[in-house]
């Protein structure tokens, strides 16, 4: 805390611009933690959001329902692959995680098969930072080594980004596979372990896994969903059905706290029962709060309405193109792209603080974390509101060398 350096005070967001209460203007390479997929304040979803509040900002969902949920519901499960049902809505996606996770225990013991209460977990993978969420991430790279053995019974093994690897997990599956309730997976990005991207046959080899193991797979989708990796979810671009599905984050357009936990049929046929005990037992004060739903119905609208995934195509491609010019920069690891994602890595990781100063420097909002600077930048945003990050990403990294 006490060596972090005083954060600048913003005033206003607009677009991809972000305005400090000192006046500063600065172009957002974020979207805020990749929220604001439509840039800030989109009037559309202010407008839905306003109507909203006008007539009921929220009420219970406990014995109670109501339009703006039910409509963003039955959207969701229709864009997800064919087979999802049902949704359960709660206001982060750590806890749409740890909600992903109880339902993957409770349906093991709903069908009879309470032994099954592990969970396999990938390396450099992060799910956030509630206590089962925690046991399911890396703890490197979710710095949650101050909580270690608290939370979900977890292993954390290498990602089958080949066939050795493949080989390796399903040797281990062998062992302990009927002590499995679920593979939780990242799909095609690990964003906050370090923006790691693997292909879609590495995703293929986990749904392949699971199935054959006779486990859930639960897709983390809080990162990619929506858009961010090219296709409107990262499990379509592998074309696998994973059993649940988690989103947040880009869910509202980037407005309002939000997140959804959404399972297939087969999940939810093991909670309709006549049995009190075999209902999920959840029940967030702010469950589905209407002024969110509002804003992630008029989020589906604009991915409707306007040409969202050819703005990340066209973005992706400018982002191979001006990123590669880091490629022959002194202390520049890697550098990689995928859809609205560009990502330079460096050799050294203790240089975040001074990153952050320059980018300020120059003009643009841009947060590294550890080695790893990244661009995730609003899906409208302009070709030279781009290209002034990309430049700003080459001469920062430049200097830091
Ligand atoms: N899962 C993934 C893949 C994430 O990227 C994040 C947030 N960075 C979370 C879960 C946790 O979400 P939240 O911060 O809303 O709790």
């Amino acid at each position: 805390m006490k060596t972090a350096p005083e954060p600048p005070v913003t005033a206003a967001t607009n677009g991809s611009r972000i305005t400090l209460a000192d006046g500063r203007e600065l172009i957002d390479g974020t979207a805020s933690w990749w929220t604001a997929c439509h840039g800030y304040n989109h009037p559309h979803i202010r407008a839905a959001v306003e109507d909203q509040l006008a007539t009921m900002p929220h009420v219970m969902f406990g014995g109670l329902v109501h339009e703006p949920a039910l409509r963003l519901a039955a959207r969701l499960t229709k864009l997800l692959p064919a087979g999802f049902e049902r949704v359960f809505f709660s206001e982060s996606g750590s806890v749409s995680v740890e909600i992903a996770l109880k339902i993957a225990l409770q349906y093991w013991r709903n069908k009879g098969a309470p032994g099954r209460r592990e969970f396999v977990a990938f390396k450099d993978g992060y799910h956030g930072d509630t206590f089962a969420a925690m046991a399911v991430s890396d703890s490197a790279t979710g710095f949650h080594d101050a909580f270690a053995g608290f939370g979900a019974d977890a292993h954390r093994l290498a990602l089958p980004t080949s066939s050795q690897r493949e080989d390796d997990l399903r040797e281990f599956f062998e062992h302990r596979g009927d002590r499995i309730a679920a593979i939780i997976v990242e799909p095609l990005v690990q964003a906050a372990g370090g923006m790691k991207i693997h292909d879609w046959e590495t995703l293929l080899r986990v749904r392949d896994l699971a199935a054959t193991y006779g486990c859930l797979l639960i897709c983390d989708e809080i990162f990619t969903g929506f858009g961010r990796t090219g296709t409107l979810f990262a499990c379509a671009a592998a074309a696998i059905t994973p059993d649940i599905v988690t989103l947040s984050k880009a869910l509202t357009g980037g407005t309002l706290p939000l997140a959804a936990t959404i399972v297939t049929h087969d999940v939810f046929a093991a909670f309709w029962s006549d049995e009190a005990a075999h209902a999920l037992m959840h029940g967030p004060t702010y469950m589905a709060n209407p002024l969110g739903c509002a804003a992630a119905n008029a989020s589906l609208d604009l991915f409707e309405r306007e040409a969202r995934l050819e703005q990340v195509a066209q973005i992706e491609s400018a982002l191979r193109e001006a990123l590669a010019r880091c490629r022959r920069l002194p202390g520049v690891a890697d550098v990689r792209v995928k859809g609205a994602l560009g990502v330079v890595e460096l050799q050294r990781d203790d240089r975040s603080a001074e990153l952050r100063r320059r980018f300020l420097d120059q003009g643009v909002w841009i947060r590294p974390f550890g080695n790893v600077v990244y661009l995730t930048p609003a899906f409208t945003i302009d070709s030279d509101e781009l290209l002034r990050l990309t430049q700003a990403v080459e001469r920062v990294v430049a200097a830091t060398g």
